[in-house]
């Protein structure tokens, strides 16, 4: 198996795994802490440093099987990278908690995540969504204030437009704040949009990292959805309905078999394809891969052997199926 790799998240110099591991969906409605802990060492053993997170997975569930999980592996405070996202809140039904970056929320936030992770800090804290109702100047100066506790380490935002990218990091260059250092957007083989075409300038201009999700488009680009929807698979759990439409799509299903077998060829499997066709992209800092059992970890982590054979004409291959229109 490849060794993993790690890239600095952006032009900061904190370096993360090229693939890291993730827990939305999973912890708390799939994976309790027993099979979190499994899961977290299989990742680990991998070379995985970074576990990514966010306040509203299984509302709060998530943040706590993650951090009791880690406390009863025993992990040392300094061996690994974790994060969290705020934005849509946990106490819905109170004025000022939910879907907003406002000052009020954000502070009261961090305290809560800190709390159900067991933790003294995060090293990464994301705005998990723009927020249009609060000045992007209270959300900077929070968040940046945030950093300054040593409550965060470095912040960043997911989803955001690059022109709201472009506003926060004026801001805080204007008042010597703590900078935005990355974002985190959707990446894979059917979404490509922000990644390659709207923050394109982003990179060069002042370093945005990228910590990407959902590489395998949830579980799409793995080939599990070509007949249909697997017993216990995400498409097939309550309040996922909304995925099935996507993962059964007859087209997509179509190129997800194209995509095999260029990646039979290789002697890989298409969800290694896929998570390394992510990792291929220069911007990316860290793919971050999600899964619901030790195997899909095991499987997808070795990915970086996949990475190796992603030549400029496999690339264009792959392109080929993927977006006939669109070359890299
Ligand atoms: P993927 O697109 O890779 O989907 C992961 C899911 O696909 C797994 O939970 C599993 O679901 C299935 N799967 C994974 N590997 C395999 C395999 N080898 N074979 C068959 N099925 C497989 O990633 P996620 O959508 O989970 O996103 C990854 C992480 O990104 C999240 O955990 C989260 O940390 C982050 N994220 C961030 C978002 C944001 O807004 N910032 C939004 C979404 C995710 P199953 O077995 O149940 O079918």
């Amino acid at each position: 198996m490849t060794d993993m790799t790690y890239r600095r998240l952006g032009r900061s110099g904190l370096k993360v795994s090229v693939l890291s591991f993730g827990s939305w969906v999973t912890f708390g409605d799939q994976v309790d802490t027993a099979l979190a802990k499994e899961c977290l060492t299989a990742a680990r053993d991998a070379g995985v440093n970074f576990f990514d997170n966010a306040e509203a997975y299984a509302g709060g569930q998530s943040e706590q099987i993650m951090g009791d999980a880690i406390a009863e592996l025993g992990w040392e405070r300094h061996s690994y990278v974790i994060s969290t996202k705020i934005y849509w809140g946990i106490h819905k039904d109170v004025v000022n908690m939910a879907n907003t970056l406002n000052r009020k929320y954000l502070m009261q936030a961090i305290d809560g995540s800190l709390e159900r992770l067991g933790l003294d800090f995060v090293d990464l804290l994301y705005c998990h969504r723009a927020d249009p109702e609060t000045p992007i100047e209270e959300t900077v100066w929070a968040m940046s204030d945030i950093v300054s506790s040593g409550k965060a380490l470095y912040w960043g935002t997911s989803e955001w437009t690059a022109e709201e990218l472009r506003a926060a990091y004026e801001i805080a260059e204007r008042h010597h704040l703590h900078k935005p250092v990355m974002e985190q957007p959707q990446y894979n083989l059917f979404e490509t949009k922000k990644v390659e075409r709207e923050y394109a300038r982003l990179y060069e201009d002042w370093g945005l990292g990228l910590t990407t999700w959902s590489p395998l488009a949830s579980g799409l680009l793995s080939g599990k959805y070509a007949d249909g929807i697997p017993e216990g698979s995400r498409a097939s759990l309550p309040g996922y309905e909304w995925l099935r439409d996507f993962v059964t799509d007859p087209a997509k299903n179509e190129q997800v078999k194209e995509l095999t077998v260029i990646a039979e060829r290789l002697g890989v499997t298409v969800s290694q394809l896929a998570i390394a066709w992510c990792a291929a992209n220069p911007n990316v800092s860290t793919v971050i891969t999600g899964a619901s059992n030790v195997d899909q970890v095991h499987e997808n982590l070795k990915a970086l052997d996949a990475l190796e054979q992603l030549t400029p004409e496999v690339l264009a291959e792959i392109a080929e199926i993927t977006s006939p229109f669109r070359k890299r």
